[in-house]
C-alpha cells in the first residue's frame, strides 16, 4: 500500500519511444537509485524505470528484450546465476583499460584508487585526454547488456585482450556518468545499494500496472499483492529472470504461476529449514500435526535433475552447477535410469555424503570435503559419495511440489529403485513418542549424521516451499542439545594483524551478516577463536588477495568509532560457519540495525567460534540481518 503511495522525489527520465534505450538515461537512474537512501523510494525508483521501458517499446518482443536487459543491468548480472557467467573483473585489468581508454598513466591512476577505493569514481574522474576525431554514438542498453555477457564468457589465454579491447571500445563512448557506472558493473558491485529481492518487487509494480493499463483500469493494493506474491514464487520455482518477464509479458503477471511451472534443468530454491533445541519443542509445534523424523545427513546438499534428453545436472544449495564436480554420478543416474525404465526427468533433493564402500558407512562431512573441486576426473576420486534422496519435486515433467510430503515420498519410493551404497532414501521415523525419537536422534549421531530433520508429513503444510525457511521443517542437530546453540554462515569481511603466535599473519576476523534489501554486508562481531593453526595459513593464503585498501561501499561498519575496527579489509568472499553461545544489542556493529528499535544499536554475537569454511553457500545465503533480529528477538522472549 504505501508503494502505491509514493512518490519517487526523483524523476525517472523520458526514454525515446520505439528506440534503442540509451545507456546513459540507465545510468542516471543508477545515481538516483545510489543517492537514494529508502528502500521504498529505490523500488519506486526502479519500478518506473521499468513502467517506462515497457510503455516505449513498440512490440510485445522488444518489451522482453528491453525489460530483461535493463532488469539484469539493474541486478549486475548477464544471465541466471546458476549459469555461472558472471562479472566481477580484476582491479588491474580495469586500470589498465583506464589507462589506454583516458590516457593517464597507472600510477596517477593508483594513487587515486588510494584516495577513492571505488574503480567507479576513479573512471569518472579520469577525464579522456584522448581527442578523437569522429565523437562515437553514445552507448545503448542493448550493446552494453551484450558486451558484458561476451566480456563474462571470455575465458582462455588471449581472453585478457579482448577484454581490454572491448572495454577499451566502450569507455571511448561513455561520458563520466556512464564511465563510473560501466566500471563498476564490470568489477563486479554497482554499490547503488539495491539486492535482487528489491528489483524483484519493483518488476512486480511494473508488470501489475501495464497489464492493468492494457485493461483500462488502475492498479490497487490487491493486484499489487497478488503481482508480488505471484512473481516471488516463480523466482522461488524457476529462478530465470528472462523466462518469468517473457512469461509475465506474454501471459499476464496475475496469472504468472498458470504458465511457470518447475523445469529440469533449472534449479529450484531449496526450502530450509527452522532450528529447534529439543525434542520436546517439536513436540509442542507440531502438537496436533502428523510429523516424519529423517536423518540429518552430513554432506553437500545436492539437487539432481534428469533432464529429458538424458542428461545429468546436479545444483548444490546455492543453485550453483557443481555438475562437473561429480562425474562419479552420471553412471549412477545410468543405473537409475536402467532400474526405473519409466523415468524419463525428475528434480529430486538429496544430500551428497562421503562414503565408505568397503564397510558400507557414512564418512563425516570434513571427509567429504576433501574432494576436489576442479577439473575432476572419475579415475582420480578417491572419496566415493552415495546420494540420500529426501524429496522429489518433479517426476517425467510434472511438479509434483503441491502435493503432500507423504504422497511424494510415496510417489518417490514407487517410482525409483535404490542402488545400495550409490542411491538411497533417507533414513525416516513416522513416530511422535519421546523415548522413540530420543532413540532414532542417537541412531543417528552413531551414523555419522547431525542430528533429525523433523517435518510435517500431512496436508497444507506439508507442500514443498521452494525458498523458504518453513517452520514446517526443524532441524535438530546434536550441537544445539549440547546448548552449544546454533550455528550462523557469516561473510568475512576484515582481519587483524595478528599478535604473539600469529604475528606476521591474522590474528582474528570482522564478519557480516547479509541484509538481503539492501545487499549489504552489516558488521556483527570479532571473531578469533576455533582456527587451527594449518586453517590459519589456509585462510592467509585465500584472503590474502582479496585484501583491498577501503571497505567496500556496501559494507556497514560504524566507521565514527575506531573500537574494533579491522586493520585490513577483504572484498566479500567467503562465508565461515560459526558457533555462537548467544546474541547481544551492539552501539558498534549494525547487524540489523535498521530492523531494530530506532536503528542506532545492531546485533553482535557472544563468543563466537569458528567452526569451517563454508563454500557451497553463496554470499547472498549468508544468515541475513533479518534472521539475525529474529534469533536475538527469540532469545530476549526466552531469557
Ligand atoms: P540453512 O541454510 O538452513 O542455514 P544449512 O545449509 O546451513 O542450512 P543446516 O542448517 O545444517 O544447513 O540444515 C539444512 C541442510 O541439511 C539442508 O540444506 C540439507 O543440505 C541437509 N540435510 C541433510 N539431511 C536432510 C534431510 N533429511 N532433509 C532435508 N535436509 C537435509
Amino acid at each position: 500500500k504505501e508503494l502505491l503511495k509514493m512518490e519517487p522525489d526523483v524523476k525517472v527520465p523520458d526514454l525515446p519511444v520505439g528506440k534503442p534505450i540509451p545507456y546513459s538515461k540507465l545510468c542516471e537512474v543508477f545515481e538516483a537509485l545510489e543517492n537514494e537512501p529508502g528502500r521504498l523510494k529505490c523500488i519506486e525508483i526502479a519500478s518506473e524505470l521499468f513502467t517506462h521501458v515497457l510503455s516505449i517499446s513498440e512490440t510485445q518482443e522488444d518489451q522482453i528484450r528491453n525489460l530483461v536487459e535493463v532488469n539484469y543491468l539493474t541486478i549486475n548480472r548477464v544471465s541466471p546465476d546458476y549459469e555461472g557467467l558472471e562479472l566481477g573483473l580484476g582491479e588491474t585489468l580495469l586500470m589498465k583499460a583506464l589507462a589506454s581508454g583516458t590516457g593517464r598513466s597507472m600510477q596517477q591512476l593508483k594513487e587515486d584508487m588510494g584516495e577513492y577505493g571505488d574503480i567507479g569514481l576513479v573512471a569518472q574522474k579520469s577525464r579522456s585526454k584522448q581527442s578523437l576525431m569522429f565523437k562515437p554514438k553514445p552507448l545503448t542498453v542493448s550493446q552494453v547488456f551484450n558486451n558484458l555477457k561476451q566480456i563474462a564468457g571470455l575465458s582462455g589465454s588471449s581472453s585478457q585482450n579482448k577484454k581490454l579491447a572491448m572495454i577499451n571500445k566502450m569507455l571511448t563512448s561513455c561520458d563520466s556518468r556512464e564511465a563510473k557506472f560501466l566500471m563498476r558493473s564490470l568489477e563486479g558491485s554497482l554499490r547503488i545499494q539495491f539486492a535482487e529481492k528489491s528489483v524483484v518487487v519493483a518488476l512486480a509494480k511494473a508488470l501489475a500496472e501495464n497489464e492493468m493499463r492494457q485493461k483500462g483500469k488502475k492498479i490497487n493494493p490487491d493486484v499489487l499483492a497478488q503481482a508480488d506474491e505471484q512473481i516471488k514464487e516463480a523466482f522461488s520455482q524457476v529462478p530465470n529472470h528472462e523466462l518469468i518477464i517473457e512469461t509475465a509479458i506474454k501471459y499476464g503477471v496475475l496469472n504468472l504461476m498458470d504458465h511457470c511451472t518447475l523445469k529440469p534443468g533449472i534449479p529450484v530454491k531449496p526450502m530450509l529449514a527452522k532450528p529447534t533445541k529439543s525434542i520436546t519443542e517439536i513436540l509442542d509445534q507440531f502438537e496436533n500435526q502428523e510429523f516424519t523424523c529423517e536423518y540429518k545427513y552430513d554432506g553437500e546438499r545436492a539437487q539432481v535433475h534428469l533432464l529429458p534428453d538424458g542428461t545429468l545436472r546436479v545444483y548444490s544449495r546455492s543453485s550453483e552447477n557443481m555438475t562437473q564436480r561429480y562425474p562419479d554420478l552420471i553412471p549412477v543416474v545410468e543405473e537409475l535410469k536402467r532400474l526405473n525404465p519409466g523415468v524419463e526427468s525428475f528434480i529430486l533433493d538429496c544430500e551428497c555424503v562421503a562414503w565408505d564402500k568397503k564397510q558400507e558407512k557414512i564418512l563425516p562431512f570434513q571427509i567429504l570435503s576433501t574432494r576436489k573441486r576442479k577439473d575432476v576426473k572419475e579415475e582420480d576420486i578417491t572419496v566415493q559419495v552415495c546420494l540420500f534422496a529426501f524429496d522429489i519435486l518433479l517426476y517425467n515433467g510434472e511438479s509434483l511440489i503441491k502435493m503432500s510430503l507423504k504422497e511424494r515420498r510415496e510417489y518417490m519410493y514407487d517410482n525409483l529403485k535404490v542402488i545400495p551404497g550409490k542411491f538411497r532414501f533417507s533414513e525416516k521415523l513416522d513416530s511422535s513418542d519421546l523415548d522413540v525419537i530420543t532413540k532414532f536422534l542417537d541412531q543417528s549421531v552413531k551414523d555419522a549424521c547431525e542430528g533429525l530433520m523433523i517435518k510435517t508429513l500431512n496436508g497444507q503444510d506439508s507442500l514443498y516451499e521452494p525458498s523458504k525457511r518453513s517452520r514446517n521443517w526443524l532441524k535438530l542437530k546434536k550441537d544445539y542439545l549440547e546448548g552449544v546453540g546454533d550455528s550462523l554462515d557469516l561473510v568475512v569481511i576484515g582481519a587483524y594483524v595478528g599478535k604473539g603466535k600469529r604475528t606476521g599473519g591474522y590474528g582474528g576476523f570482522l564478519l557480516a551478516s547479509y541484509n538481503t534489501d539492501t545487499g549489504e554486508y552489516e558488521a556483527i562481531c570479532k571473531i578469533g577463536t576455533g582456527f587451527s593453526d594449518e586453517m590459519f595459513a589456509t585462510l592467509t593464503e585465500k584472503l590474502k588477495p582479496t585484501e583491498v585498501a577501503e571497505p567496500k561501499g556496501s559494507i556497514i561498519y560504524d566507521k565514527t568509532s575506531s573500537r574494533g575496527a579491522p586493520e585490513i579489509w577483504f572484498e566479500p568472499t567467503m562465508l565461515f560457519e560459526v558457533k555462537v553461545a548467544d546474541f547481544t544489542e551492539s552501539p558498534v556493529y549494525k547487524a540489523g540495525a535498521s530492523l531494530l528499535g530506532d536503528g542506532s544499536k545492531g546485533v553482535s554475537l557472544r563468543f563466537p567460534r569458528f567452526i569451517r569454511i563454508r563454500d557451497d553457500k553463496a554470499l547472498e545465503d549468508a544468515t541475513s540481518s533479518e534472521q539475525i533480529v529474529e534469533l536475538y528477538e527469540k532469545q530476549a522472549n526466552l531469557n
